[in-house]
């Protein structure tokens, strides 16, 4: 999930969890179930602290999703690379990597499935946030009002690196990974490997733009759903942006804006798409 796929998912959570009561909690019973709740020393104490409550907020905060609870208490929720809650209830079976269970009191459960385990969720008291040190210096988020402009281009001067990864660098913005930081170079017409201290301040405005509005098309497209069909939302369902994507996964197919064949470079590994005539 990049920031798009989480930001999908707190929608859909404030809809359907917000105002309900977890009756009960289980933590199943698989051994890797407790590397999902690892900050707890036991299921029990990660349970006794979520059952009776209820759901009253949904924030996001980059890719963590925080459920506040009524106890003053909140549940903090980060999907790693390959987690996701789905609703489900308790006459559905539950789905090969399930490792906890909220059940509500009232409307079915809530299911976090990961089959890779490296996503967490903890309970901390929601006045104490603050100090959880992995929501205390979140970056740049592209889908909030309050980054501006002028301090992304202050912030992309003073680096002076290379584009596509620093756009993908969680410390510097939240939530791009491999597929949003090529649709947003695209559209901002530039290349993976300019310099981050080479931008004109219209180069600068055309980022800012397309991080901004790549984001919020893929919000509204409900995310992006692969072949492999790792994310979907929470009701079991792909997103629809897959069919929007400029570059990503199209190498060798015509530039839907010039005709050029999409072409790709590794970095670090991994395949990155650009098209040589529109990005510069
Ligand atoms: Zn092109």
């Amino acid at each position: 999930m990049e920031l798009p796929e989480v930001e999908v998912m707190r929608r859909d959570l404030e809809k359907e969890v917000v105002g309900r009561r977890i009756k009960d909690v289980d933590v199943r019973p698989q051994r890797n179930a407790m590397r999902i709740i690892r900050r707890h020393a036991r299921r029990k104490e990660f349970s006794d602290r979520l059952a009776g409550t209820k759901i009253t907020k949904i924030d996001r905060r980059g890719k963590y999703v925080v459920l506040f609870l009524d106890d003053g208490d909140a549940l903090v929720v980060h999907f790693g690379m390959s987690g996701q809650f789905v609703r489900g209830t308790r006459r559905q079976p539950l789905p090969q990597h399930t490792h906890v269970v909220l059940e509500f009191a009232q409307g079915g459960d809530l299911r976090y499935i990961d089959p890779r385990t490296f996503g967490e969720m903890f309970v901390t008291k929601s006045d104490e946030l603050g100090k959880v040190k992995e929501l205390d210096h979140i970056a740049i988020d592209p889908l909030e009002d309050t980054f501006t402009w002028q301090e992304f281009s202050y912030e992309l001067a003073r680096r002076g690196t290379k584009l596509k990864p620093l756009l993908m660098d969680q410390r510097f913005v939240s939530g791009l990974g491999n597929i949003y930081s090529d649709e947003v170079l695209f559209a901002a017409g530039l290349r993976h490997d300019r310099s981050s201290d080479s931008l004109s301040s219209q180069e600068v405005r055309r980022l800012y733009r397309a991080m901004r509005e790549t984001l919020q098309d893929a919000v509204r497209f409900r995310g992006t759903t692969l072949d492999d069909e790792a994310y979907v939302d929470l009701f079991g369902k792909p997103g629809e942006f897959q069919s929007e994507l400029k570059v990503y996964g199209r190498r060798g197919l015509p530039c839907r804006r010039c005709r050029t064949p999409i072409d790709v470079v590794k970095i670090a590994g991994r395949n990155s798409y650009f098209c040589p005539q529109c990005q510069s």
